[in-house]
């Protein structure tokens, strides 16, 4: 045993009452000095689950570094690092003793016929059980007392063990030829030679199910001749692949434009140098960096190297995937959330296998084990969706980056529109800076046009969903046989003001985020810094009376237009339809195919598709997002407008792209309608610069939940009390506690804190120094999650 554990490899280690996984980290001959371990009181390891680890030495660093930067749990990263599936969990089996297998033996037992007898007997039959399954054998609700007599006579027995293997490689069983068949063979049935026939003609192997159907037998023929020596059974792994019966594009091999043959060259040069090497590359939308993308990871496979694609969310671009599978073949594993536990699981292995040497996935392929990483592609850098939002709260990106420097390789972050934090990066020389600001064929961006709701409202009277233009340009689309896409922007999120008037949204006076409402006492709330004002009975900018909270959602709008467009085929793509991976798949390749002339949805359809005969984009109501209580609520507007206005016009037709909004005056929209991203930066870094939000400082959120509301007020102030403590030197500034902008969600209370610093290290020394005195102040730690570099502020 002790020959066989190696550093990666999973164990079974019984810490508590229950034994659970563990993963080695590191082997010691003996304990290092200075621990405050304790010899004797280390357990032993009870089992070994791995031979083979499947934690690599570069992902097991990564993870750490993980662990340690966003304060989570080490074992809690692992398991995120490895494929759901191969996690394998603790069950409680019982078991039949010697004493119990004695009894049954003698029959002697008076209660023989009993359903606690029939009990014995099973586990005699099947010496080992898992309990569930049993009681359920047993035709039982629950756990039956007779158990706990047998287990009290010392009859049966409980014990722990492992439930790894529900993903494993998934076998069928075949059978091959051995001999053929001759005269000695007596009594040889038609079926039976059938199936040698069957056998003959193809290779003489096959899987029995297929050997069934082909020969027109039942197994048993099948199996007689397994006994007479002439076939033998054998296993066959199978790939659950999860292109397997796609249709896939030709591989074209593009001549690269100019743009592209330069920005191609610099990246190869970097990656055959063999150093660690950040590169932003600006390219606007369909400028051709899916086609930069695939040279880099080619020129690393040219030196033997691996590649890594990271995608927001693959279950979106369906045509990605078939795409890099024309180009990479089976050298390219997929990666990503929506896959089964069998996918999954496939995939993975040929990465850890080396049978693959690509993964594209979306964030938790960081970890993916690609050997011999030389460069790893960040496609729209920006995306929120990189952000893990539940612990361990890590960002695919920035630890694609470390991943990256720790593997000497290249990292290429591919967007339209960085994130204030790359470009900013990118300035300041730490990333270098390539820019595609060309599209493809000089073909026009497409405009973007801002209708003014406040007008529309003034002449109608009365709220209306669409503006006549919009209207008008959705029937001129389809008139021209063209297709059209319409976007709510909304992340069910409504409990803000904002005036029909002027558009203005109320703000914190301090924070520079819009408040938000709470109706229960009619009051409006930062949730950064606990400002309150009572909830104003007319719009405190222009005084006009007609204060509302944004509404519709993408049902009401097909079902707007359904009405109004009756001869339109319009599909409709939300949070709905997403769990339910095939049907969303089938739609966006149905409109990709021109089945569907109008598509509904919400802002995940401004991500990264590529449908050439969109011509119109209409986003129905901006302001939802642009008023959300967060600091990035601009810099995510514009990043949305200028992805939905890459949607249109990608083909050889120019697109047009209208913005319904309230707020036409917002720095983000003007700027956005003119393709300006230089403009915009400029003008949200000044804001982030002034009120104090990142590059310029690092964020720690706090959020406090408990069932009860007083409690988690309580706990929340005394985890402030301490963090004043450890901020005597002012190096961090701490606002709140202020409720959570969800205060209550399934049933908890939820209070957060947000820490600013402009020193990262001073700020976690801080936390680090709070949390330990809140523990040992006899708190619940459990209570309280810490969020570092948080993303969404939602
Ligand atoms: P982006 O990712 O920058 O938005 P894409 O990579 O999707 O852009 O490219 C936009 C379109 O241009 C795609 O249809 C792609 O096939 C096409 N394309 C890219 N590079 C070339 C090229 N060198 N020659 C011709 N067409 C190209
Ligand atoms: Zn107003
Ligand atoms: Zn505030």
């Amino acid at each position: 045993m002790r020959m066989a554990a190696r550093v990666g490899s999973r164990v079974m280690v019984q810490l508590g009452p229950k034994p659970t996984v563990a993963y080695i980290v590191d082997l010691l001959p003996r304990l290092r000095t200075g621990t405050s371990l304790v010899e004797s009181e280390i357990k032993d390891i009870q089992e070994l689950l791995d031979v083979d680890p499947p934690l690599t030495p570069e992902v097991l660093e990564l993870t750490r570094w993980v662990a340690d930067y966003y304060s989570a749990p080490w074992g809690e990263v692992l398991r995120a690092a490895l494929p759901a599936g191969i996690n394998a969990s603790v069950e409680q089996a019982i078991a039949i003793t010697d004493q119990g297998r004695e009894l049954l033996k003698s029959q002697l037992s008076v209660e023989t016929g009993g359903v606690k007898w029939r009990g014995l007997q099973l586990l005699g039959n099947e010496g080992e059980i898992e309990i569930g399954a049993f009681v359920t054998r047993m035709g039982s609700a629950r756990i039956p007392k007779w158990l706990r007599e047998l287990e009290n006579d010392g009859l049966v027995s409980r014990s722990y063990r492992t439930r790894s293997l529900q993903t494993r490689a998934k076998r069928r069983r075949a059978v091959r030829l051995i001999r053929s068949l001759t005269d000695e063979d007596a009594r040889v049935s038609k079926a039976q030679l059938r199936v040698v026939e069957t056998l003959s003609a193809s290779q003489e192997e096959m899987p029995i199910a297929d050997l069934v159907r082909a020969a027109d037998v039942s197994e048993s023929a099948i199996r007689t001749l397994i006994k007479r020596g002439v076939v033998q059974e054998f296993e066959v792994e199978l790939r659950r692949d999860p292109l397997g019966t796609a249709e896939l594009p030709d591989a074209e091999d593009l001549k690269l434009t100019d743009a592209q043959e330069a920005v191609r060259r610099k990246i190869d040069l970097k990656i055959r140098s063999n150093q660690f090497a950040p590169v932003l590359l600006h390219g606007v939308t369909g400028s051709g960096k899916t086609e930069v993308y695939i040279r880099a990871m080619r020129a690393a496979l040219a030196i033997n190297r691996g590649a890594m694609m990271l995608v927001p969310e693959i279950a979106l671009t369906p045509i990605l995937s078939r795409r890099l599978r024309a180009h990479f073949g089976d050298e390219i594993a997929i990666f990503h959330s929506s896959l089964s536990k069998g996918e999954r699981f496939d995939e993975w292995s040929r990465l850890r296998s080396g049978a693959a040497r690509v993964v594209l996935g979306t964030r938790s392929a960081v970890f993916a084990p690609v050997k011999n990483l030389g460069v790893i592609i960040i496609d729209e850098e920006q995306d929120a969706s990189y952000r893990q939002e539940e612990s361990p709260f890590y960002h695919a990106r920035d630890s694609g980056i470390v991943r990256a420097q720790k593997e000497s390789a290249v990292v290429v972050l591919g967007t339209a529109t960085p994130s204030l934090e790359s470009f900013h990066n990118a300035q300041a020389g730490k990333y270098e800076y390539l820019r595609l600001p060309d599209r493809i064929a000089n073909r026009p961006l497409a405009r973007a046009e801002l209708i003014d709701m406040r007008e529309v409202f003034k002449s109608r009277k009365k709220p209306a969903v669409f503006s006549d233009e919009l209207l008008t340009a959705i029937e001129q689309t389809h008139a021209r046989g063209e297709q059209t896409i319409i976007l709510l922007n909304r992340r069910g999120y409504s409990s803000f003001i904002l005036c029909r008037s002027c558009g203005e949204s109320i703000e914190c006076p301090n924070c520079d985020v819009t408040l938000t409402y709470h109706r229960s006492d009619s009051i409006l709330v930062c949730h950064y810094c606990n400002y309150r004002q009572r909830s104003p009975s007319q719009c405190p900018n222009c005084t006009s009376k007609y204060i509302y909270y944004v509404g519709e959602g993408t049902e009401q709008i097909e079902e707007i237009l359904r009405r109004r467009f009756p001869s339109l085929r319009i599909g409709r793509i939300d949070r709905d339809t997403k769990s339910r991976r095939h049907e969303f798949e089938q739609t966006l390749l149905d409109f990709g195919r021109g089945e569907i002339d109008l598509l509904v949805g919400t802002q995940m359809l401004a991500k990264g598709h590529d449908f050439h005969n969109v011509t119109l984009v209409g986003v129905v109501s901006v302001d939802a997002g642009l008023a959300l209580p967060d600091f990035r609520a601009a810099e995510r507007t514009f990043q949305l407008i200028t992805q939905v206005a890459g949607r249109a016009g990608r083909g050889n037709l120019p697109g047009r792209v209208l913005i319904q909004t309230y707020h036409p005056d917002h720095y983000a929209l003007k700027h956005a309608t003119k393709q300006d991203y230089q403009g915009f930066y400029d003008e949200e870094i000044r804001h982030r610069r002034n009120h104090g939000y990142p590059p310029f400082v690092a964020l720690a959120l706090f959020l406090v939940r408990n069932k009860d509301a007083a409690r988690a007020r309580s706990i929340a102030q005394e985890l402030r009390n301490h963090l004043n403590q450890a901020n005597r030197d002012h190096a961090c500034r701490i606002l709140g506690p202020a409720p959570a902008p969800f205060a209550r969600l399934r049933g908890d209370y939820r209070i957060q804190l947000l820490m600013k610093s402009r020193s990262r290290k001073q700020m976690r020394a801080v936390i680090d120094q709070a949390l330990k005195n809140f523990e040992e102040a006899g708190n619940d730690a459990r209570s309280v999650t810490l969020e570092i570099d948080p993303v969404s502020m939602m």
